[in-house]
């Protein structure tokens, strides 16, 4: 006892000098309360409350309900005049406790209406400089005449009342629809499909001049019902284009009536495969289902060729089962190569398939369905055992658009089929972005509308990792010897965003139509900030399983950030709520730096300030056996002193530890002969681990992280003793450049200018 009070007063007079300035200061002037804005308080204020449908551990509560839609669907393509024309049967299952009085349709496609407010959303005038499509979409072209034209909502063959509002739809059944039933109904519909390369949007059609034909990636082109749920009521926010979707689950049966010419993928089992595949191109499918180790061509590009030329005036309908599934896309062309090729995904059979038109080429029969088997592989991984049988990248001009099974992405050679590094790496980034989204929001159903960020920045997350594995898997797709070239994730690319303007800034926890830029707001930094979460600040063992843990907690059900936030607290024991709330709930930035370093000796001759502090606690030199700390400007400092040990400048410290330490003890100290103080200063708003590097005179270095909590009593200055029997000649704080500090300038002692040399930053295409 007696042996650590005295050596804790070693350190009391580091801690009382701090102490006593600040009690001076509140001497002089009488200070305004406040409330508590400590950045380490829970999330009380925050996060919604926890209760019987969501657990305050981030899990499914015992009351958990989902409600769920089933379609059986009739969908006929006119090539020609690009039109698409539907029927469908929905079944609504209402498995709330509540009674519902209405039904809620989403109608997507009438952002393309051509008097739809999303046309006019935007009130930024003209700026200097913009992009030849947003101009041609502003400026040169009538509006497109889109949007669905409903023709029949019946039950039964009786017409129901409906009143449509933008892209949502109510429709007033006759009776409310009580708890634990369902409701079965009809519409008919048709609608002008648009070209998606001039006309952006997730869904159209390609057209190619060279041979008249046309490709079709095809979305949101039927009535889909709103999700219902214990957040939100029914989620009937409109559609205004940036803000994507959000869906129940449900089973399709879905038949696609094209040109019989055509190839198609789709959502779901192809169910009659032998009525739509030649006799060569079922004998190749068989071959793909057994060929592990590379695709097999199921439709050659000689045969693509040769369809080009025939415009058939015949049809085939293609038919499709998917259970489980929040939605449902098909793409088809006459124009498609197809080729597939099986992966083992933990035991599992799967099919990883592509389609592109010839003008993909050589890049996609290289890459695209490798891409897909290794993406499904490295998120399985990350996550759960991909439950789907298959999973299809197409290829389409400027997208990056995803669906359950399927996928449309971007990457296109030259004319001439050259391609750079540029090409090459944006369309398997592409692809194993939009593959990787099956996991999130396909299978984990965040709702897309309201959080941008529960989708795209955990996917881009996983993204990162994906690519990193990829890499690995495939060594001969990158430079010798050198990573995957990720766009997003390494901390040091989110620099740029979160040191710029803060007019411009959201934070994560926003809608995705109201942020400035979404690309960095819910891909780059939410991404960015997951990763230094696994690698800086829980570990990737805690973050591997606590994040496994809220994939597998969610998988086909529907999560909210609470669920996310929670989960990944409770499954590690790490209190995370200062990350969350700095890094998702506001702007701020990390910039930590060291504002000074001071070395220091202990003496027994009392100094000015040692004596003054004595004082104020009542006592005196004489009547305490204290030891003075004092830096080589201090008076009671002498030149000998460098060259004694810690024990010959202080007898009182050395018959200290001959009264309380043994012989055998004794040989164990350290005798540190410096103690620097470092004093630490936070400019930026963000708290995080101090991960300093200390060189010494002799050449040798140490890292040493203190953790966040460092910060948890003074958010702006902290200091810390290094004790040291060298003499300290550099310290460096966050050497590897793993927490995106905005401002290294301050981060060495001594200072050295860094310059910064910025990545150039774009936003993306991809959704
Ligand atoms: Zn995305």
């Amino acid at each position: 006892m007696k042996r650590l009070n005295m050596l804790c007063s070693v350190f009391l007079m580091f801690v009382f000098a701090g102490v006593s300035a600040q009690e001076t200061e509140q001497k002089e002037a009488r200070q305004e309360g406040h409330t508590n804005q400590n950045k380490f308080r829970q999330m009380y204020q925050e996060l919604a409350t926890p209760n019987q449908y969501r657990t305050a551990s981030g899990a499914p509560g015992p009351a958990y309900y989902q409600n769920e839609a089933d379609y059986k669907m009739d969908i006929v393509l006119d090539d020609k005049n690009s039109t698409i024309t539907g029927e469908e049967t929905i079944t609504y299952h209402n498995n709330s406790p509540e009674n519902l009085e209405y039904l809620w349709v989403q109608l997507d496609q009438n952002i393309r209406k051509k008097d739809a407010p999303a046309l006019q959303k935007d009130g930024d005038g003209m700026g200097p400089v913009t992009t030849p499509a947003r101009f041609a979409d502003s400026y040169l072209q009538e509006p497109f005449d889109g949007g669905f034209n409903i023709k029949e909502v019946s039950q039964n063959g009786t017409d129901l009342k409906y009143t449509i509002h933008q892209t949502m739809m109510r429709i007033d059944m006759p009776q409310p629809l009580k708890s634990g039933e369902s409701y079965t109904f009809d519409i008919k519909w048709s609608y002008n499909v648009n070209n998606h390369v001039t006309n952006r949007a997730r869904s159209g059609y390609e057209f190619f001049p060279e041979d008249g034909n046309k490709a079709y990636v095809i979305a949101q082109f039927f009535p889909r019902m709103a999700v219902y749920n214990d957040v939100e009521g029914w989620q009937n926010y409109q559609f205004w284009g940036n803000g994507e979707f959000a869906l129940p689950f449900g089973d399709y049966e879905v038949n696609i009536t094209v040109p019989a010419d055509h190839v198609m993928e789709a959502t779901g089992e192809l169910q009659n495969r032998k009525d739509v595949y030649t006799k060569d191109m079922m004998k190749r499918y068989e071959q793909a289902k057994k060929s592990f180790d590379k695709p097999v061509i199921v439709r050659t590009q000689e045969e693509a060729v040769e369809a080009e030329k025939g415009f058939s005036t015949k049809t085939k309908t293609w038919t499709y089962k998917a259970d489980m599934v929040r939605d449902f896309a098909f793409s088809t062309s006459r124009k498609f190569i197809l080729d597939m090729m099986a992966v083992d995904v933990m035991g599992k059979d799967v099919m990883a398939v592509s389609l592109y038109p010839k003008e993909g080429n050589p890049l996609w029969e290289e890459w695209s369905t490798e891409v897909v088997a290794s993406t499904l592989k490295s998120y399985s991984k990350h996550t759960f055992q991909y439950p789907y049988h298959k999973a299809v990248s197409v290829h389409a001009k400027n997208q990056g658009m995803e669906y359950p099974m399927i996928c449309w992405n971007y990457g296109r050679p030259d004319e001439d089929g050259n391609y750079s590094d540029r090409t090459k790496f944006g369309m398997m980034s592409v692809i194993i972005h939009e593959v990787g989204h099956n996991f999130f929001p396909m299978i984990v159903n965040s709702d897309e509308r309201q959080w941008g960020w529960m989708d795209e920045g955990i996917n881009t997350f996983v993204q990162y990792l994906a690519e990193q594995e990829f890499a690995e898997a495939y060594p001969e797709a990158v430079a010798p010897n050198s990573k995957y070239p990720s766009r997003r994730g390494e901390p040091s690319k989110i620099v740029p965003y979160m040191k710029g303007n803060q007019d411009f800034i959201s934070p994560i926890m926003s809608n995705p139509e109201q942020v400035h830029q979404l690309g960095n707001n819910a891909y780059g930094k939410p991404a960015t900030a997951l990763n230094i979460l696994r690698e800086t600040v829980m570990g990737r063992e805690l973050f591997d399983y606590a994040f496994s843990t809220y994939s597998h907690r969610w998988m086909f059900k529907h999560p909210t950030p609470e669920d996310f936030f929670r989960t990944m607290e409770d499954a590690s024991s790490i209190d995370l709520d200062w990350f969350w709330r700095g890094w998702f709930y506001t702007t701020d930035n990390v910039d930590i730096g060291i504002k000074e370093v001071n070395k220091y000796y202990v003496t027994d001759t009392p100094t000015e300030a040692g004596k003054e502090m004595l004082k104020r606690y009542g006592t005196t030199p004489e009547e305490t056996k204290a030891l003075y700390v004092v830096t080589e400007d201090d008076a009671a400092f002498d030149e000998s002193m460098k060259n004694k040990s810690l024990m010959e400048n202080s007898e009182t410290l050395q018959a200290y530890v001959m009264d309380n330490f043994s012989e055998e003890e004794r040989k164990n100290l350290q005798t540190p002969k410096y103690f620097y103080q470092v004093v630490f200063e936070k400019p930026g708003g963000l708290v995080m681990p101090l991960i300093v590097e200390v060189t010494y005179a002799d050449g040798t270095s140490e890292k040493k992280t203190y953790p966040v909590q460092i910060w948890r009593k003074n958010d702006k200055v902290v200091s810390k003793v290094i004790p040291s029997n060298k003499e300290i000649t550099s310290i460096t704080i966050d050497p590897n450049l793993e927490t995106a500090d905005v401002d290294v300038n301050n981060n060495s002692w001594p200072k050295k200018e860094n310059k910064n040399e910025f990545d150039e930053f774009k936003d993306s295409a991809q959704d």
